[in-house]
């Protein structure tokens, strides 16, 4: 199977400081695509600090972090009419919503009352936008966490690497995590897809031995399919190295080979 290739617009809005809504933007993996960020505006609120990460370092620590500093319901709701409204009128798409943007989107207090929100907004405004979430599972030990991810379109999971000592290298959680919390938070799913990021350097997840026990792993998992692409842009650390397309094409072939399931390349 050859990589689907990467968009022609492949710069992320900067869109942080700016509202908890953002887009239309170009996503490598879904094309245009409305984003919510639910980190505060000012800084990345994430549960992991990886080596890769595009958003820059996680500074503040979980404990640290006031619920008053995140965006609220009633202020993504309003944004995010606003937005599908502008895009139903221009370009009469019903563009996918996508929680993304800098950070982890369950950590969000309310995240479960945001996603009953944003989904009752979709059902009325634009039933034909797809809702997906792209988490690092962190917060899989939640069971309204669970639930909510239950009830959006698609759960897309961070899956990096299937050795603990791995993950704390190159996802440097900050909360207690291991692979074995992460997969069983997944069987909780529904369903999921993975994405995996390939990189190369101090913190890799490119050697044999680490290729082997992350396909173990999406083997437990049995996501639906498994996505899996490099850096795109300024990595948080500067010693991470980008994977090449033979690189990811090889570790695709190898899942697939193994295990059966679909692998998608993205570049
Ligand atoms: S989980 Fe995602 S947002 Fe959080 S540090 Fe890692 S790459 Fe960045």
């Amino acid at each position: 199977m050859t990589a689907l290739r990467k968009n022609t617009f492949t710069e992320l809005p900067r869109f942080f400081a700016e509202s908890p809504v953002y887009g239309p933007f170009n996503s490598r993996r879904y094309g245009p695509s409305l984003g919510i960020n639910l980190s505060s505006l000012k800084e990345k609120a994430c549960s992991m600090n990886c080596v890769f990460c595009e958003a820059g370092p996680t500074n503040i620590r979980l404990k640290e972090m006031k619920a008053s500093s995140l965006p609220t319901p009633e202020n993504i709701v309003e944004k995010l009419r606003i937005k599908i409204e502008h895009s139903l009128r221009t370009e009469k798409v019903q563009l996918p919503i996508h929680f993304s943007g800098a950070g982890e989107p369950t950590l969000h207090p309310y995240f479960d009352e945001i996603v009953d929100a944003v989904i009752n907004l979709r059902n009325t405004v634009t039933p034909d936008s797809p809702i997906r979430v792209f988490t690092n599972g962190t917060f899989f030990d939640q069971r309204k966490v669970i639930s909510s991810l239950n009830r959006v379109d698609e759960r897309i999971v961070k899956v990096d690497c299937g050795r603990d000592s791995t993950m704390k290298s190159l996802n440097r959680p900050l909360k207690r995590f291991t692979t074995a919390k992460l997969s069983s938070g997944c069987r909780l799913l529904k369903n999921c897809i993975t994405q995996s990021l390939f990189v190369k350097g101090p913190a890799s997840n490119l050697s044999d031995d680490e290729i082997e026990l992350w396909i173990e792993l999406i083997g437990i998992i049995k996501p639906l399919y498994s996505q899996i692409y490099s850096i795109e842009r300024q990595p948080s650390e500067p010693f991470v190295v980008e994977a090449t397309e033979d690189e990811l094409e090889m570790v695709a072939a190898k899942l697939r080979k193994r295990t059966g399931i679909e692998c998608r390349v993205f570049i």
